[in-house]
């Protein structure tokens, strides 16, 4: 009998695994952005075309990279945030896994160019389908451009699976809202074929959210501050008569990460009862800082599900801290439905 078992070549796996990685052009985004932000950046741009189908580009001024580390960020498993598996209980990097680099190369045209601020010079690296093209010395500011150009070019079946330019844009301003929620202090811009879409300046949450959803918005937060032994609750809820029909204001964080959880949605939406008429949704822009010990974040590669320790706790506090400060500002009950 043969064997017939081998090892597939690294360009295949990185192809497989960019699969989980990456959708669309704003699972490219939502990466890109973390990284900047992993890597202290103060500024950081975002440049798309065509929704980021032919060209996603982000531009930090953080911290760059070194020569040899530049070229090794493309490789699997290589990552500057985590040395051990108890390192993963210990998170304070956006990113842990050391593959968005290498999937991303693997599936689309990369250009790098990073500079750290003691150096002269910075370093340049073009890669297509996980091969490098070139490495070159080349003039940059301190921090670091990362290109993607024409996702998916090596996978037909994926480029003809995206979406309208309107609906993938749709995904991307989505995934821009939430990284630039998470971090007010940092200032965003987003462009698109030319023109800025946005303009964030560094602020306060409060600020960053009137600045996203306009200043009308300011008018109907209500803050929502608690502290508790287990966790710390901030941001603010809609007031119950500006409500909405769609779920698109909701937002909820957990240790500056956007994280999708029914059930403590569900905590926020109890919080709201007998606020509400049939069919509305509230708005809530909700931050939970919790110890990252009691926290499991890698049960996705695209981390938006995190297992908590003591998810009944946390909803039990949830909907206390919403339900008191809605309180607080004399919230009374909508009395006439409609049905
Ligand atoms: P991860 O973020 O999980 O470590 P990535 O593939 O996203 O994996 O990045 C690999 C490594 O490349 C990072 O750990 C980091 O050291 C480096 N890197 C990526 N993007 C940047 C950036 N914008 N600035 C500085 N270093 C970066
Ligand atoms: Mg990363």
């Amino acid at each position: 009998m043969s064997d017939i078992i081998q090892l597939l070549p690294d360009h295949v796996a990185n192809q497989i695994a960019a699969g989980e990685v990456v959708q669309r052009p704003a699972s490219v985004v939502k990466e890109l952005l973390e990284n900047a932000i992993d890597a202290g950046a103060t500024e950081i741009k975002l440049i798309l075309k065509e929704a980021g189908k032919t060209l996603v580009q982000v531009i930090d001024n953080g911290k760059g990279m070194s020569v040899t580390d530049a070229r090794l960020s493309f490789e699997r498993h290589a990552t500057s945030k985590i040395r051990s598996a108890e390192d993963l209980f210990q998170l304070n990097t956006k990113g842990f896994r050391g593959e968005a680099l290498a999937s991303i190369a693997a599936i689309a045209h990369v250009e790098l160019k990073t500079k750290q601020e003691a150096d002269e010079l910075g370093t340049q690296i073009v890669i297509e389908g996980s091969t490098v093209k070139s490495q070159d010395v080349v003039v940059t500011p301190k921090g670091t451009s990362v290109a993607v150009k024409n996702l998916f070019f090596n996978i037909p079946a994926r480029r003809n699976f995206l979406k309208s330019n309107t609906v993938e844009l749709r995904h991307v301003t989505d995934e821009f809202h939430r990284v630039a929620l998470a971090h007010p202090s940092i200032g965003f811009s987003m462009f698109h074929n030319g023109s800025e879409l946005f303009s964030l300046n560094s602020s306060n949450y409060r600020q960053r959210v009137v600045n996203i959803f306009g200043t009308k918005t300011n008018e109907k937060l209500v803050p929502v501050e608690e502290t508790t032994e287990v966790l710390k609750v901030s941001g603010f809820v809609g007031k119950p008569e500006f409500s909405k029909k769609t779920k698109t204001e909701q937002f909820f964080f957990v240790n500056d990460r956007f994280v999708k959880s029914p059930y403590l949605n569900h905590a926020i939406n109890a919080a709201f009862e007998g606020l509400l008429k049939d069919g509305y949704h509230p708005s809530y822009f909700l931050n939970l800082t919790v110890d990252p010990k009691t926290i499991d974040i890698n049960i996705h590669p695209t981390k938006t599900e995190i297992k908590f320790d003591d998810e009944h706790t946390l909803y039990a506090i949830l909907r206390s801290s919403v339900k008191h400060s809605l309180g607080q500002f004399n919230i009374a009950p909508v009395l006439d439905f409609e049905s």
